[in-house]
């Protein structure tokens, strides 16, 4: 790409995934259940290929893949980045074992990843994170955590401890009316995580050197508690800030990890975790203990822009369909682009879909140089896009009229659907303070002109 276009392959292949997107994912999302884990869907996104260009391609590729994937099919776009989220710490930071483990099935859609940093009382002020890593040194807290172990021992007494329900084979753990899991498919081993049947085992003994057990609660995790892997931040050193947090990779069905869905104004799989001595050890750390914080920035700076264009595809695909009606709608004698305040409306929503696309290409961009200046400008994209998709949308809607309101329109969808992105992964609010803190962060400019009194 130059500074300012696509290469030509680059610009079919968005067209490819647009069509594929409006053809083979649209018919999928819809027969979904709104608000879960969509598993069929994932599996194709896995067919075709693009969850294993999650891990093989850069940024403008990610967020190629987002813009194109939003314009027609909503679904699939945050099913596929859900999947990055979740995994790319294990694919940047994961062990061998880890990596071979878990990547494989997050490539071919059989395992649904999740990314668990915010918490109740911790939200844009992620280092604030107080869900504990206790050491579990055998003694004390370590019985609560020899209980849970030995749930682990027997998958009867786990499902006691109301694991999360993991269903790498595409069945969700029934729940039980006193909301612990009932028996998964996997516990009656003829789940892809038999090993015996030459499945993945999906759940991590906990052997490693170090141990210790999580404690507390994460909120608005999106997956959650359909995923079958989390990565979860938690707090190794108390009063450490930042640099008290630990990266941990902990399989859905380890005891003691209970969760709870939670709607949302446009559905979206989500919900909250609780975690009761949760056991991990040093073989589920991705990184360094302590460095977990860096994981997690690391993984945001990558996805940042691709928010940015997962805006940008919404921007359009409600720009496209306003274009489309104020073309075909009589209004006054005329069509309703006869009318110069509609025509300079559209004009303006085309304007600016365009510059945050381009800032969003350049974001990316940045990224895959490995520029210097990735957090500044992972900060402009994201929040110019998101702000504008906004915008856009919420004018399509308005040059549509009442129709654009009626459940089930493009843009009624959409317009519920753009709001989420100027909160998650850093509110725009926090964007602005990122920015600012890069721009004083450099040298001062020299003063060529000096100050006027
Ligand atoms: C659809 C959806 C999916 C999500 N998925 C995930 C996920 O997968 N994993 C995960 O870990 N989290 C996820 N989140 C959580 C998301 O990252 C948080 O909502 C976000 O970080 C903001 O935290 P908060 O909601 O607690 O708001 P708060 O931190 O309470 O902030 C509320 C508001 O205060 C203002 N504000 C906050 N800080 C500042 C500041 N520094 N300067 C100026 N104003 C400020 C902003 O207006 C902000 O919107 C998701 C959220 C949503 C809505």
């Amino acid at each position: 790409m130059s500074a300012f276009s696509l290469e030509p392959e680059q610009i079919s292949w968005c067209a490819e995934l647009r069509a594929l997107a409006a053809e083979r994912l649209r018919p999928l999302a819809e027969k979904g259940e709104p608000g879960h884990v969509n598993r069929p869907l994932v599996a194709e996104l896995g067919r075709l290929g693009l969850l294993t260009r999650l891990f093989t391609s850069g940024a403008l590729d990610l967020c190629l893949m987002r813009e194109s994937l939003a314009h027609a099919c909503t679904e699939a776009e945050t099913a596929l980045a859900l999947q990055g989220l979740g995994a790319h710490p294990v694919h940047a930071h994961g062990s061998p074992a880890q990596r071979d483990r878990w990547l494989p099935a997050v490539a071919d859609g059989t395992a649904i990843a999740a990314f668990a940093l915010s918490e109740p009382g911790a939200g844009s002020d992620a280092a604030a994170l107080t869900l504990r890593a206790e050491p579990d040194d055998g003694s004390g807290a370590g019985d609560e955590g020899s209980a849970a172990l030995a749930a682990r021992e027997d998958p009867a007494r786990g499902a006691a401890f109301g694991t999360v329900g993991a269903t790498a084979g595409g069945r969700r753990a029934d729940r039980r009316p006193d909301g612990g899991a009932a028996r998964t498919d996997r516990e009656h081993g003829d789940g892809p995580g038999d090993p015996a049947k030459g499945g993945t085992a999906l759940d991590a003994r906990p052997n490693g050197p170090r141990r210790w057990l999580l404690t507390g609660e994460k909120c608005w995790i999106s997956n959650a508690p359909e995923a079958d892997f989390y990565t979860v931040f938690a707090r190794t050193t108390s009063g450490a800030g930042a640099r008290g947090v630990t990266a941990f990779l902990v399989p859905a069905d380890r005891p003691g990890l209970t969760g709870a869905a939670l709607e949302m104004l446009s559905p979206h799989p989500i919900g909250s975790l609780t975690f009761d001595a949760v056991p991990v050890t040093g073989d589920d750390v991705l990184g360094e203990v302590d460095r977990g914080f860096r994981v997690a920035m690391g993984t945001l700076n990558l996805f940042r822009p691709s928010v940015g264009a997962f805006a940008v595809g919404m921007a359009q695909a409600a720009l496209d369909a306003t274009l489309a009606h104020t073309r075909r709608r009589d209004a006054f004698g005329g069509k309703l682009k006869d009318l110069q305040a509609v025509a300079h409306q559209v004009a303006e929503m085309a304007l600016r879909t365009d510059a945050a696309r381009l800032m969003v290409y350049a974001a990316a961009t940045a990224y895959d140089t490995s520029a210097p200046d990735v957090p500044l400008r992972a900060a402009m994209a994201k929040l110019l896009a998101t702000e504008t998709a906004q915008y856009v949308v919420d004018s399509a809607v308005q040059l549509h009229g009442a129709r654009a309101l009626r459940r089930g329109h493009l843009l009624e969808h959409l317009y519920r659907e753009v709001r989420a992105p100027r909160i998650y992964e850093g509110a725009s609010e926090v964007q602005r303070g990122i920015i600012a803190k890069e721009l004083y962060a450099g040298p001062p400019a020299t003063e060529d002109h000096p100050e006027h009194p």
